[in-house]
């Protein structure tokens, strides 16, 4: 008899808030923590040498932001349901 295939523990913690792990949403506890974690990075690789930026180009930013959030939603949601 397995005494290993309980799924819940897990016994790690969110990198981002401490809470045991989700295994939904593993490394993370849960998709906010997830968001949390991807945002962070994301912050940091567009930290690029210093450029000026016009509105317009905020804009843009913005856009492509928003955009990528809905992607990365859509993808996560749709690898569980269409598999
Ligand atoms: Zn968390």
């Amino acid at each position: 008899m397995g005494t290993s295939d309980a799924g819940t523990a897990t016994g790690r913690k969110c990198p981002i808030c401490g809470a045991p792990v989700e295994h939904r949403y593993r490394p993370f506890c849960s998709k906010h923590c997830a968001e949390r974690d991807l945002a962070r990075w994301l912050n940091g690789s567009y930290a690029v040498p210093v450029v000026e930026l016009d509105e317009s180009d905020l804009d843009e930013l913005e856009d492509f932001v928003e955009g990528a959030g809905d992607a990365s939603e859509d993808d996560d949601e749709s690898s569980h349901g269409g598999r």
